[in-house]
């Protein structure tokens, strides 16, 4: 990467053999004041009981305003963020949006309904991270049950001893825990026994196999009985046909999460469509 003056005193143009080097470098220009310039939203994507259809909770997922690109989804910035260090206080941003909206629709009267938040595996590593969520959760003066943390598979069992010491301090705190895209790493069963969590997420790419790879059947097949065993909730995300629902409830999978149900919404929407509205006097 090289830079020519052009034109103007101060107006340089770059000049690279690989575009996509530029591309990277406007987008985590961009990205480090995308923040102070209040550009991220959140959209929420409800999961429901397999058995009844019956709303089980919400999950925040965080979208990008770009001034010029239009909405960017978390895929293209989550890694950069990550990389730059700005997933930290993105991550902070992200809960205590979360938590702010579960009061807003408390105050409008709405039924209660749980929110899942993605940590990120750098936010999980953050030397303070249960200190900030418990000053987060206080001062959102929110009740910690509504809340559920989601940690990746992969990332929990990077360093059993250490995630096994944070959920423990989170759990404390009464917050519930997910274990997201499970089943796309290698977990060491002895110790999710011993983790201290409420909930495992099937990985889409084994509801993808429903009706189309037996092995990958067999794998939710397993992960539920496992899930039912331990005495944990399985949710599958990324149901997107009857069939798939029907092969979930027929093995008793608890919550499901998809765009057969529902894709993720803004705030008004998902209160319109799922949240029960109080009864008029
Ligand atoms: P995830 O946590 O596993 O979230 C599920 C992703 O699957 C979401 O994509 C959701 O929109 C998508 N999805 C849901 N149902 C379906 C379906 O039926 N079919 C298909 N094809 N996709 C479905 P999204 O919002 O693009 O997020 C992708 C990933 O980015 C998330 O995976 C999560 O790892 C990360 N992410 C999203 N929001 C946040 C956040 O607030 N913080 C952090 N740290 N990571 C986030
Ligand atoms: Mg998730
Ligand atoms: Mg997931
Ligand atoms: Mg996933």
């Amino acid at each position: 990467l090289y830079r020519a003056k052009a034109k103007g005193k101060n107006n340089y143009k770059f000049y690279v053999k690989n575009g996509q080097a530029v591309e990277r470098l406007q987008l985590e220009n961009d990205l480090r004041q995308a923040l102070e310039r209040g550009e991220f939203f959140l959209v929420y994507q409800p999961k429901f009981y397999v058995c009844d259809g019956r709303l089980g909770g919400v999950e925040a997922l965080v979208r990008w305003q770009h001034p010029q690109r239009g909405v960017v989804m978390p895929g293209e910035f989550i890694g950069l963020a990550e990389e730059m260090g700005l997933i930290i206080p993105l991550g902070e941003w992200i809960l205590r949006q979360a938590l702010r909206q579960l009061k807003a629709w408390e105050e409008a009267g709405l039924s209660p309904v749980k929110v899942s938040v993605n940590l990120s595996g750098v936010q999980f590593y953050q030397k303070d991270l249960v200190v900030r969520i418990a000053e987060i959760i206080r001062e959102e003066g929110v009740d910690p049950s509504l809340l559920i943390l989601e940690i990746t598979e992969t990332v929990s069992m990077q360093n059993l001893d250490y995630t096994l010491s944070v959920l423990k301090k989170l759990r404390e705190l009464g917050v519930q825990i997910s274990i997201d895209d499970f089943g796309t790493g290698y977990s060491a069963l002895n110790y999710l026994k011993r983790f201290p969590v409420d909930y495992l997420k099937v990985d889409r790419s084994f509801v993808l196999d429903i009706g189309r790879d037996a092995n990958g059947e067999a794998v939710i097949k397993t992960i539920i009985a496992l899930a039912q065993n331990l005495g944990l909730k399985v949710v599958a995300e990324g149901v997107e046909t009857e069939e798939q629902v029907r092969f979930l409830q027929a093995l008793g999978c608890h919550l499901a999460q998809g765009y057969y149900y529902s894709k993720p919404l803004l705030p008004v929407e998902l209160a319109d469509r799922y949240l029960a509205q109080p009864l008029s006097v």
